[in-house]
This record gives C-alpha cells, sequence and structure tokens, in this order.
C-alpha cells in the first residue's frame, strides 16, 4: 500500500470542489483571483459548531450590511449580535466584533497574514488562525478540523480513541500537508472528510485515497475515529420570572458579560444549581408568582437545564432592575435561544397578548 499523496488530493479538488460563498474556486485563483481575509476570517468563526448549509444566510447578510472589516468595526454591538441571533455561542459574535475593531484599529484594517499574529486577535484560536493562514494567504498550515481529524484516522487506521488520539492525527496531517497550494489542499481535505469520508456510510469508491487507505481495506472505516464514552450532563435547574406590567410590558435584562450567554438578553431568571433554587431571592421583584405548568428544557455543551417560569402580574410603575418591553416589540432584541424558549412557554401558559415574533434560532 502506498502512501496518500497532496497532490492526487489536489487533483480531485480541481473537479469536486464545493461551491461555498467564501470560496474562490481552483480556477479562479488561476486567474489570479485572491481570497479576501475578511469574508475567509468572517466565513471560518461562523462555521465553528455550525454547518457551512447554516451559515450561508448568514454570511450572505453580514456581507451585504458590512462590506469591509472597518464597516463591521464600526458597527454597534447589539447590531452584531441580533444579526448572529440563531448561530448561537454569542460569545463567538462579540469576540468577532472585538476581533473586527482590533484590526481596524490597531492593523489598519488588513487582517495579518501569519498564524502566530492571527492568533493574538480575539476569537481567534489555533484552529481558526491555521485555516485562514492557509485559505487567505496560502501559507502550509496545518489545519485540522472534525472532517480532517477523521479522514487521518480511517487513512492510517489509526484505533486510538479521541480526545487522546489528537496529537497523532495531527502529526500524520502535519505530514500529508504539501509546500504547493496549501490553502487548496486544507479545502480539499475538509471537503473529503464533509462529502466522501463521512461519519456515517463513507464513499470510498468515489475517494482519490482509496487505494492507500488502511481503514478501508481492513474493512473498519466507518468504526473511526474511535471516541471515549461521553458522560452524561449534568442537569441543572433554575427558575425564570415571567414579570408582566398592568400595561403588557414584560421584564427583560441584560447577562452579566462573563458567563454563559453573557451579555445577552434573558427574562429574569435564578442562578443555575445542581440542586435548584430552595427560595425566591431570585424574584427580580416582589409579587405574587404562580409557577406556569410545565417546564423549558434547554440543553448547553456542559450540562442541561431545566427551568420552572413563574409568573406575576405587577403594578405599572413597577420597578425592576432590566427593561420593559412590548410584546410586539420582543422581535428587535437579539435574544438567545433559551430566552426565545421560555418567552414562547410564557406566552404559551400565561399570557393572552398575541404572540410576539421570536422565529426560533
Ligand atoms: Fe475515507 Fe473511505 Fe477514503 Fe478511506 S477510502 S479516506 S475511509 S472515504
Amino acid at each position: 500500500m502506498g502512501n496518500p499523496s497532496a497532490a492526487v488530493l489536489l487533483d480531485w479538488y480541481d473537479r469536486h470542489a464545493r461551491q461555498l460563498p467564501w470560496r474562490l474556486l481552483p480556477a479562479q485563483l488561476r486567474r489570479g483571483r485572491r481570497p479576501d481575509p475578511y469574508r475567509i476570517w468572517l466565513s471560518e468563526i461562523m462555521l465553528q459548531q455550525t454547518t457551512a448549509a447554516t451559515v450561508g444566510p448568514y454570511f450572505r447578510a453580514f456581507l451585504d450590511r458590512w462590506p469591509a472589516v472597518v464597516d463591521l468595526a464600526a458597527a454597534d454591538l447589539d447590531a452584531v449580535l441580533h444579526a448572529w441571533a440563531g448561530l448561537g455561542y454569542y460569545a463567538r459574535a462579540r469576540n468577532l466584533h472585538k476581533c473586527a475593531r482590533a484590526v481596524a484599529g490597531e492593523h489598519g484594517g488588513v487582517f495579518p497574514d501569519t498564524e502566530a499574529a492571527l492568533r493574538k486577535l480575539p476569537g481567534i484560536g489555533p484552529y481558526t488562525a491555521a485555516a485562514i493562514a492557509a485559505i487567505a494567504f496560502d501559507r502550509p498550515a496545518v489545519v485540522v478540523d472534525g472532517n480532517v481529524e477523521r479522514v487521518m484516522a480511517r487513512l492510517f487506521a489509526v484505533d486510538e480513541n479521541l480526545p487522546a488520539a489528537k496529537a497523532r492525527l495531527r502529526a500524520l496531517a502535519e505530514g500529508l500537508t504539501p509546500q504547493a497550494r496549501p490553502g487548496d489542499y486544507a479545502q480539499a481535505a475538509m471537503d473529503l472528510g464533509a462529502t466522501v469520508c463521512t461519519p456515517r456510510a463513507p464513499k470510498c469508491l468515489m475517494c482519490p485515497w482509496q487505494p492507500e487507505c488502511e481503514a478501508q481495506a481492513l474493512g473498519i472505516a466507518e468504526s473511526l475515529p474511535r471516541r471515549a464514552p461521553k458522560a452524561e450532563r449534568p442537569l441543572r435547574l433554575g427558575i425564570a420570572f415571567w414579570t408582566v406590567r398592568s400595561d403588557g410590558a414584560v421584564l427583560l435584562r441584560r447577562r452579566p458579560e462573563r458567563g454563559l450567554l453573557g451579555g445577552m438578553m434573558e427574562v429574569p431568571s435564578s442562578d443555575w444549581a445542581a440542586r435548584g433554587p430552595a427560595d425566591m431571592v431570585a424574584a427580580p421583584v416582589a409579587a405574587d408568582w404562580r409557577e406556569l405548568p410545565g417546564q423549558v428544557n434547554h440543553g448547553f455543551t456542559h450540562f442541561r437545564l431545566e427551568l420552572r417560569v413563574l409568573a406575576a402580574q405587577v403594578r405599572k410603575n413597577a420597578k425592576a432592575d432590566g427593561i420593559w418591553v412590548m410584546p410586539d416589540a420582543l422581535g428587535d432584541h437579539a435574544l438567545p435561544t433559551l430566552t426565545k424558549k421560555v418567552v414562547r412557554h410564557a406566552f404559551a401558559h400565561a399570557c393572552r397578548a398575541p404572540h410576539p415574533s421570536t422565529s426560533s434560532g
């Protein structure tokens, strides 16, 4: 069995590269077009934890509104968070804005072109720095995402569990990364994982590396990469307080900047604790609280959350920390998915006012 070669994969990419809104195809590069680092950076931040199909419309909307990094830097953070709603992980949107400001303010609106300098920017970790260096600047950076890990694990039949196998998979990927066309190669390896060497039912007959693939020869491709069994995510409990003023306005407040959903609007809630809040100290205002039927469930990466929702009507001049929002204006705010769930739950069970426009995301 021979060694897999980058040239074979690049040949395949020349014929099968996916058309993506942020991508220049090999033929366009040959005609002298150069990638726009702003577009590559924006797409890479959006693609973290999100599929290319979901990202497409967001990417176009951001570009329409903020065509260059200096435009994004000059935007209001709230406008950016609002446009981001639906992509999840709002810390990324906040860092996106911070990074745009750093590029505009400290680099004259021009992205640095090395991995080391890119990593100093907010929100750019090792993977994203490597991807931008390779794709935007054609540097031979080693770009390893989940797709590439899977391809390497199969190509070299690595049966060690992830995440322990990461260093080895990276070293294998490094060994294949070419000096010629490294940007196309990085995208080719990711495309191969996304379209051919898929997690289930890899299409080995269509794979340019099939003759060299050890896992395929051994008949174990689909079982790789191996993963350590996942621990069950713990459950945390909390209470959300649905506070409705006599004129119909509801109370929202901004979460602390640090921590989960940092800086995002929420229906005021207690801490999220393993055992559940023991009392009502978190209530935003003294009132006659009653519990709504059912609960709101939400999954975060490291825990599951179960929120009970308590509702109360208060006087028009009631004092409470936060902002009062009329139901038909809720859609004007960048609400994270958890807040939208609480709002929908409350409207379904407590309120006769019309349902606000809180599309899911
Ligand atoms: Fe993946 Fe099959 Fe190609 Fe091996 S031959 S890299 S398992 S698609």
